[in-house]
């Protein structure tokens, strides 16, 4: 069978490239005060892709009086869903892939911890060994690409910046610890305090500065260390189009990400709360000059917004 022929586009077509995971709580592990790791175990995660990087996942979590409403497990649970009334509709929300082992049936998930206002941070800071929840991630047997990821840098990207905030974390610590080759990689990320500095494990070459913003706002300490690392690894692109539309991030999905186009020289991932990816999104391309083909930009969570599956 070949890669376009008929039998192979048959089996892409009932083989979903994202399918249902019915998992339960195996372990907590609390990391910082802010984040916590839940690692979940299910049979089912033998099937379970391991693509590592940005991989991102559905997570669906109990309705707030318990339980679940049935949506099935077949391709069209999301459209299932959206046909509950919305009370009967369990909460989703988006979550990256921090480690899977799918011999061993287990995923890690780690969960900024933010308070009781999101049905994933409540359930997340009361979650015990046994709780089960819906993970909705890539799947192993599918026959083509299965997307849900982001990291793309051309093969000759010589300076990488990865950017975010504590949801951005995972991504990033994944992505982080994955790095191969010789590009020099800048990794700036913006958590809640000194205590939520995680330990990570990167190769040289690969230099992290957290940034614990003990009560500023989000993106004030992000913005301005962005736009210094940009100081050293930039020359502006003379030719990068520099003209922006504007994005109203309580209306739409900041999300901007090239496909292993862009230039060769710095390629540069950003995610976090979407008010703060718009300003630097603003100020790379509008102030650094950088061609738009380098940076994915990614508004992982909108503050005063809930996320609404
Ligand atoms: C691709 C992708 C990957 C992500 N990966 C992760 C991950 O691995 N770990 C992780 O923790 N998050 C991750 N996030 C972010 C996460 O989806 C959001 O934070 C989400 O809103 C949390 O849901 P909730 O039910 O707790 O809060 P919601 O019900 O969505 O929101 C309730 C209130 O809490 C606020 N809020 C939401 N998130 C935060 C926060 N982090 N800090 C402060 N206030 C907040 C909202 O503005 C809103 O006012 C990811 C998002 C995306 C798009």
């Amino acid at each position: 069978m070949t890669a376009g022929s008929p039998q192979t586009l048959e089996r892409i077509r009932e083989v979903p490239a994202y399918r249902v995971f019915h998992v339960r709580v195996l372990r907590k592990l609390r990391l910082s005060p802010n984040f916590v790791r839940i690692t979940f175990g299910g049979e089912d995660l033998l099937d379970f892709a391991d693509n590592g990087f940005d991989q991102r996942i559905k997570m669906m979590f109990p309705l707030p009086g318990g339980g679940f409403t049935p949506v099935g497990d077949g391709a069209d649970w999301y459209q299932r869903w959206r046909a509950l009334p919305a009370e009967l509709r369990n909460p989703i929300r988006t979550y990256t892939v921090r480690a899977v082992r799918p011999e061993r049936h287990e995923l890690d998930v780690d969960f900024v911890l933010h308070g009781e206002t999101g049905p994933a941070s409540r359930w997340a800071t009361h979650a015990v060994p046994g709780d089960p929840v819906i993970v909705v991630g890539p799947n192993a047997i599918h026959p083509g690409p299965v997307g849900g990821q982001e990291w793309a840098p051309p093969a000759g990207a010589t300076n990488l910046l990865l950017a975010g905030d504590e949801t951005a974390v995972p991504a990033v610590a994944a992505i982080a610890e994955s790095l191969s080759g010789d590009a020099r990689a800048r990794v700036l990320l913006e958590v809640p305090e000194t205590a939520d500095v995680l330990a990570l494990d990167v190769r040289p070459g690969v230099e992290i500065t957290w940034l614990p913003r003990k009560g500023a706002r989000h993106g004030e300490l992000l913005v301005p260390a962005v736009r210094d690392a940009l100081g050293e690894l930039v020359v502006p692109d003379a030719g990068a189009d520099a003209s922006l539309e504007d994005i109203d991030v309580d209306a739409e999905i900041l999300w901007e990400v090239p496909q292993a186009t862009g230039r060769d020289g710095l390629y540069a991932w950003l995610a976090g709360e979407a008010g703060v990816i718009r300003s630097l999104r603003r100020h790379l391309v509008q102030d650094a000059g950088i061609d738009r083909s380098s940076v994915a930009f990614m508004g992982y969570w909108r503050l005063g917004r809930a996320e609404t599956g």
